[in-house]
């Protein structure tokens, strides 16, 4: 009773070569050390973005998006002269996948010549800004997409700098590693311990679900902007006290070294590095206390994070620390920011028959602020960069 499947029409008049995505990710703990050298331990969640790829032949490359109705097309071989002393011509978004091919054929030393031509046609689940990634998305989903098609044989962890040197430098945001590692790396209910100066990652178990607990991402939808303002002052002064302390970054420091931080340096610049110091350490403390206890038991990591980053870090605002207190008043194991800051998502670790009084206490207590109202919604550890189809 078997009859041949009929060849879809799209495989006889080929060039279709597939679709591919990338995750978001939520960062669990471990902010602002990543370009510190530091520890983090975010995790993909199931929002990503794809990209259906199709060949052309003509050694062009074009991106289109649902976000904006004007594609951007360039000649493959001008990539190199566009990023990054031209990237000012090319509409911002276009910059991360534009920026992320450009990447990639310099970290392969591909001839651009030597590949075929793409249209890349993105579309996204990933909420935009709210401290989520959808640019770290957008990076991977590219990166995979075209080192596959273009047979350039990059392992996951150079994808994730492709991605990086790509919002670095053609986007121009001074952002860390962590959001590519964690879109790329991804796995199902385990969040990606990484070590950002090796890049060593070990996957770890989050066990959320087996445990009881959701992860609740309450986005403030106060918008914030990476390549501008605080981000940049941070990471001075997060490098102003590595100079001071004599070590190649932060990262080399840990809590004892902080009372002589503290005579050696102005009181700003001490928080921004007692900040970046406990942070790091309060990762490891997640990870080993994860294995041996279980999610419940880093509900307090979370809580001196967050505590860390509104006074020593000063990168909260008040929709971020009404999000976290309310949250927690309503009987959350845990809450703190995530994301760079200045605006975004706080999260909070909730009992999941409590997710549905944290949400109302939270919505509640913005109304009665008179905030915008926020977006909250739960996320699951997730599958990081893949083809799927
Ligand atoms: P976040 O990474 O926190 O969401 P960013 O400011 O780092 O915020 O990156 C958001 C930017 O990435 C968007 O403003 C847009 O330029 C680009 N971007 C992300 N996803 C897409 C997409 N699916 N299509 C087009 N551009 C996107
Ligand atoms: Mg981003």
């Amino acid at each position: 009773m078997t009859t041949a499947a009929p060849t879809p029409a799209a495989q006889t008049d080929a060039p279709t070569a597939g679709t591919w995505s990338a995750p978001g990710r939520v960062n669990l703990i471990g902010e602002h050390t990543d370009y510190n050298d530091g520890f983090v331990f975010p995790f993909a969640i199931e929002y990503r973005t794809s990209v259906r790829l199709t060949t052309r032949d003509d050694a062009r490359i074009r991106v289109a998006s649902t976000f904006d109705p004007d594609a951007v097309e360039v000649a493959l071989a001008d990539l190199a002269a566009l990023f990054p002393a031209r990237r000012d011509e090319i509409v911002e978004w276009a910059r991360y996948p534009l920026g992320a091919a450009w990447a990639l054929l310099q970290a392969s030393g591909a001839d651009p010549a030597s590949v075929p031509g793409v249209d890349l046609d993105f579309s996204s689940d990933v909420p935009v800004g709210a401290g989520l990634s959808s640019s770290a998305a957008i990076e991977g989903a590219t990166a995979a997409a075209l080192n596959d098609v273009w047979g350039l044989g990059l392992d996951r962890v150079a994808l994730a700098q492709v991605g990086r040197r790509a919002e670095n430098e053609a986007v121009g945001a001074p952002t860390g590693i962590m959001d590519q590692m964690a879109s790329m790396l991804g796995r199902a209910d385990a969040g990606t311990f990484l070590d950002c100066r090796s890049l060593e990652a070990q996957v770890v178990e989050l066990g959320f679900a087996p445990a009881g607990l959701a992860l609740l991402v309450m986005d403030t939808k106060v918008t914030h902007a990476h390549s501008t303002g605080g981000y940049g002052e941070r990471r001075a002064a997060c490098e102003r006290g590595a100079a001071i302390m004599g070590v190649p970054a932060l990262r080399d420091l840990t809590p004892a070294d902080l009372p002589r931080a503290a005579e050696l340096m102005d009181d700003v610049t001490f928080r921004r590095v007692r900040h970046v110091v406990t942070e790091d350490q309060r990762v490891l403390d997640a990870v080993a206390t994860l294995r041996a206890e279980g999610p419940r038991a880093i509900g307090h990591l979370l809580d001196a994070s967050h505590v860390s980053m509104r006074d020593d870090f000063e990168i909260s605002v008040p929709e971020l620390d009404l999000a976290v207190d309310t949250a927690r008043a309503a009987g959350a194991v845990g809450a703190r920011m995530t994301g760079g800051g200045f605006g975004g998502a706080a999260i909070a670790l909730v009992d999941l028959g409590l997710v549905p009084a944290v949400t109302d206490a939270v919505e509640k207590a913005f109304a009665d602020a008179g905030y915008t109202a926020p977006h909250i919604f739960t996320v699951t550890p997730s599958e990081g960069a893949r083809r799927d189809g």
